[in-house]
């Protein structure tokens, strides 16, 4: 046993289909414990809204934390027998089912889940914001356990009526709120207040009858394992062909919009929150819905699915046993899944065979629709407009195909001249380039609408940048991204680069150069004149008398005066010996010394071997000023 689990000594058993937000709330009244304190060790975090919803987070954590020999201590039983999530997969392949669930037990935060789940995709919202009972199972679990408590059922989006007791379901208080009311831990029938008023989660329809159906089915959906069809959406299609809802394979979404108004009254859908109808066309997720384009991973929102189920069946059940065989709907078409690249061989020579009727090809490979349009696309294959149907179109025929390969929307094509999607299809047959050229053209066109409406707006907004594109004009920066970088990149100036800004030097250099330069011709003639023993004008020794040696070396082109000066001063040694001799020697002239190597070199400061390789210069000198010279120097010789 985990040692945390030693602080929880009691956990509540839960009650059939209790959510674990509401075996929490009674672990709290029952314990008397802070909720604080039992968040903590049940989940390790404070938050007891991670504990909400049709599918709570850190399932993992409470099945490690509840004490031993606890029902909860399966993560996989919570997640089957005390969450919603079996609702939310019952139209999703099977594999993803099983996959999502083992994460849904794994994870701590599952917001990642609720994405895979399509929870986002919810016309309404997946989970509602507030817990729901029912008052009268209240009453009934009162009974039975001795206390009330929230049941999973009662939280699935569409449920708002109990399927049990035909009554609508209850949220709170009227005079203090919904639950949960103040965040405090209260379980159903309990309020904050002495005269609990309970509240409605709507008010009652005349009709309770369709609410009743779907609060049913959904608990169907909620009990079961997942639906037994491969791919849902054709086993509803094919009960929709046999009722006449489609023409031509195609599912005509007015006829659905139709047949869930009727089957569950403008009343109920109102209360749902669901709407059939955008203006006078049909709301764009029933035109979506048996798009084959969009096929998503865990199906259509479930609510959806009930609502369209609901119009060609009795029940989820009968849609069920449909699979077998044994429902009232017979399938025309056998349930393949939808494969996308299907083939069809050999299909040109069925085509002439039978005539260019497009039934009898699909019932000679057994193929739908979709395959078959695919397939002959797919080979440019030529299915001449029978004559009828030149006769049906007369003069529009023409004007059809001019706006198809203008590029005009299909869906307002089929609109301006009350044609629907099949006979498009057959003209687009009659000449196999036209679809090509469609495509191009309509690409074209929805380029150079998203160009005109990105070129407007930077008219109207000047010096606008990319991100206001972003924010104010959606769909046209994600098609830019997407189709049309180059041109989208172009309608912005690049970003000027700031210029470099001219920076004062911080050192006159100029003027530096001048006065040292200045100073270096002041000294040596200073040291000339001062008649001092002459030092080595070495370049090193000058700069040091500046005080500018490392200066100087480290910026030897900001001196160009002073380097001209330098190269004109600095002295060879062999010049400096000289020097340094002539003027020891100047030094005898006036006195009455006898000139000898010793002394010379004293005066001189210079090593004798020096002075003797300069022999001749002394000689010479020594005659010049007539200075005695010692007989026994080597200057004598
Ligand atoms: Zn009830
Ligand atoms: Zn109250």
């Amino acid at each position: 046993m985990p040692s945390d689990a030693r602080q929880l000594p009691s956990f509540p058993a839960p009650a059939p289909d209790e959510t674990v937000y509401s075996v929490f709330v009674r672990s709290v009244i029952r314990s008397g414990l802070l909720e604080e304190v039992i968040l903590r060790v049940l989940t390790g975090q404070r938050f007891k809204y991670a504990l909400n919803g049709s599918i709570p987070g850190y399932i993992a954590s409470i099945a490690y934390h509840v004490p031993s020999g606890h029902l909860f201590q399966d993560p996989g039983y919570i997640v089957a027998n005390h969450t919603c999530f079996p609702y939310f997969t019952f139209f999703a392949p099977a594999s993803v089912r099983h996959e999502l669930f083992k994460k849904t037990t794994e994870v701590d935060h599952i917001s990642t889940i609720r994405l895979s789940l399509g929870l986002t995709r919810y016309p309404i919202p997946a989970q509602p914001p507030t817990h729901r009972y029912c008052p009268q199972c209240t009453a009934q679990q009162k009974q039975v356990y001795g206390f009330s408590f929230f049941q999973r059922q009662h939280q699935l989006p569409g449920v708002l009526v109990c399927a049990k007791h035909k009554s609508v379901l209850y949220h709170g208080c009227a005079i203090c709120g919904t639950y949960p009311i103040r965040r405090h831990a209260l379980i159903p029938g309990c309020c904050l207040c002495e005269n609990y008023a309970p509240l409605p989660v709507v008010p009652a329809p005349e009709n309770l009858e369709p609410l009743i159906w779907l609060a049913r089915e959904s608990e169907y959906l909620l009990k079961s394992n997942g639906t037994i069809h491969g791919t849902p959406r054709v086993a509803i299609k094919n009960a929709m062909l046999d009722k006449g809802m489609c023409k031509g394979g195609l599912v005509l979404p007015e006829k659905i919009a139709d047949a869930i108004d009727e089957r569950f009254g403008m009343e109920a859908l109102q209360l749902l929150g669901i709407n059939t109808w955008q203006g006078a066309r049909p709301a764009s997720w029933l035109r979506r819905l048996f798009d084959v384009k969009q096929r998503d991973l865990v199906g259509k929102p479930a609510v959806l699915m009930l609502l369209v189920l609901g119009s060609v069946f009795r029940s989820v059940k009968n849609f069920e046993e449909l699979h077998e065989g044994t429902g009232t709907v017979s399938a025309p078409v056998a349930h393949a899944p939808v494969k996308l690249n299907e083939r069809l061989p050999g299909v040109l020579q069925v085509l002439v065979e039978k005539d260019f009727k497009l039934q009898n090809v699909m019932d000679h490979f057994h193929a739908s629709y979709g395959t078959l349009i695919r397939e002959l696309r797919r080979l440019k294959a030529t299915v001449p407009l029978s004559p009828k149907m030149h006769k049906k179109l007369g003069p529009i025929l023409e004007q059809v195909r001019a706006d198809l390969r203008a590029g005009k929307p299909k869906n307002a094509i089929m609109r301006q001249y009350g044609l629907c999607e099949e006979t498009i299809i057959l003209i687009e047959l009659d000449q196999p380039d036209l679809n090509g050229v469609h495509r191009e053209s309509a690409r074209a066109a929805t380029r150079d609408n998203h160009r005109r409406a990105v070129t407007k707006f930077i008219q109207e907004n000047p010096g606008a940048v990319r991100c206001d594109i972003m924010t104010r004009l959606p769909g046209s920066y994600d098609f830019m991204a997407r189709c049309d970088r180059e041109w989208f990149l172009k309608q912005f100036p690049t970003r000027k680069k700031a210029a470099a800004r001219q920076r004062t030097p911080r050192c006159d250099w100029e003027g530096f150069d001048r006065d040292k330069t200045e100073e270096l011709e002041r000294q040596t003639v200073e040291q000339c004149a001062a008649n001092d023993c002459p030092v080595y004008l070495s370049k090193n020794a000058l700069l040091k008398k500046l005080g500018i040696q490392s200066r100087y070396r480290m910026n030897v082109d900001k001196f160009p005066k002073l380097s001209e000066a330098l190269s004109r001063h600095v002295e060879t040694y062999d010049e400096f010996v000289v020097r340094r001799i002539t003027w020891a020697i100047k030094q005898y002239v006036g006195t009455d010394m006898i000139l000898s190597m010793n002394g010379l070199r004293r005066i001189a400061r210079l090593p004798a071997h020096l002075i003797q390789e300069k022999k001749m210069l002394v000689a010479k000198m020594t005659i010049e000023l007539d200075i005695p010279v010692d007989f026994n120097s080597c200057f004598a010789k």
